[in-house]
């Protein structure tokens, strides 16, 4: 009976199994293919100054745009990039190409932006990461105080001689580093005074509902106590709404993100936005 009901789930089972590792085989050889297509495009996020509103940087945020599938977001291919080690060559895209874009932003509007790039675990272990990233700033002319990389806790809980190593080189040739979605590693948080992060970036499931839970307007408020006692700058992510905005202000938050700015545009929109947005360019 038992015996004769396994088979059956797995007659069930077995052709949707089959569908979806070819899915994946399938959506593999598209990205194995995608960086020398020109499938992958970079649009960009503002960062502003929460009390002022004022534009100070941008987050780069990655999209594949593939014939066969349309616009794919992040969180359906980063993972198989990382799996794969395709995220190394993508990743030194993403680099060089958010530096020339801000460049161009420079040129167009004259504003120096700072720009935040994400990293990924796997990247951070490649032995080249280092010197083709300093490589990249130099060869694009950008200077290293304006780049942000985005760390996730994740890597930081893999806590390794090397990744203090790697930090350190990094934070010595000038750039910034933040620890991205910050709250949802459970991380100890002691990693925070042996690293050398500036930034702190709340995940935005906390800033989500600030206005209608005690509990985590309270987190909110002692991450952002925690973080300025340690010297480290804040960003709220996924900001949505004002009320979130004049909460956020209160708490001195320094920096914040999210639709209520800007969704993540292409770069053309990105320079409308900075353009139409009174507290861009005249600041
Ligand atoms: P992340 O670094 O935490 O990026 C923030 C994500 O939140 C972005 O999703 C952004 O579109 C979204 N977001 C921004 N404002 C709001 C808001 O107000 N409300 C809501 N609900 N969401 C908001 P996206 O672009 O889909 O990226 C997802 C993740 O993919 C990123 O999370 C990052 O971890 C990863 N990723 C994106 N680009 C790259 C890349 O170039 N390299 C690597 N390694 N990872 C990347
Ligand atoms: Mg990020
Ligand atoms: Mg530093
Ligand atoms: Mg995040």
């Amino acid at each position: 009976e038992a015996k004769h009901k396994g088979k059956s789930s797995w007659e069930r089972f077995a052709p949707a199994m089959k569908e979806v590792s070819h899915e994946r085989l399938q959506m593999e050889s598209r990205l194995r293919r995608a960086l020398e297509l020109d499938e992958f495009e970079l649009w960009y996020q503002p960062i502003v100054e929460t009390q002022t509103g004022r534009v100070t940087g941008a987050e780069a945020l990655l999209r594949w745009k593939s014939p066969a599938m349309g616009l794919v977001m992040p969180d359906r291919f980063i993972p198989l990039a990382e799996e794969t080690g395709m995220i190394i060559p993508i990743g030194r895209w993403v680099l060089e190409q958010a530096c020339a874009a801000m460049g161009r932003v420079e040129q167009a509007t004259g504003l120096a932006l700072n720009i935040s790039v994400n990293v990924s675990p796997r990247q951070f272990r490649d032995p080249e990461f280092v010197a083709t990233t300093l490589q990249t700033l130099a060869d694009t002319g950008m200077d290293p105080q304006r780049v942000e990389l985005e760390i996730t806790e994740r890597l930081i809980l893999d806590n390794t001689i090397e990744t203090a190593a790697i930090l350190n080189q990094l934070d010595t040739a000038g750039l910034r580093l933040s620890v991205d979605d910050f709250g949802t590693g459970f991380s100890a948080l002691s990693y925070l005074k042996s690293y050398p992060f500036d930034t702190l970036k709340v995940d935005k499931s906390f800033i989500a509902d600030v206005l209608v839970s005690v509990d985590d307007a309270s987190l909110v408020r002692a991450i952002i106590t925690m973080a300025h006692s340690l010297n480290l700058r804040v960003i709220a992510e996924g900001v949505e709404e004002d009320g979130q905005t004049r909460f956020l202000q209160d708490l001195r938050c320094d920096y914040a993100q999210g639709y209520f700015y800007s969704r993540p545009v292409p770069e053309a929109e990105f320079l409308d936005w900075l353009r139409a947005s009174p507290r861009g360019m005249d600041n």
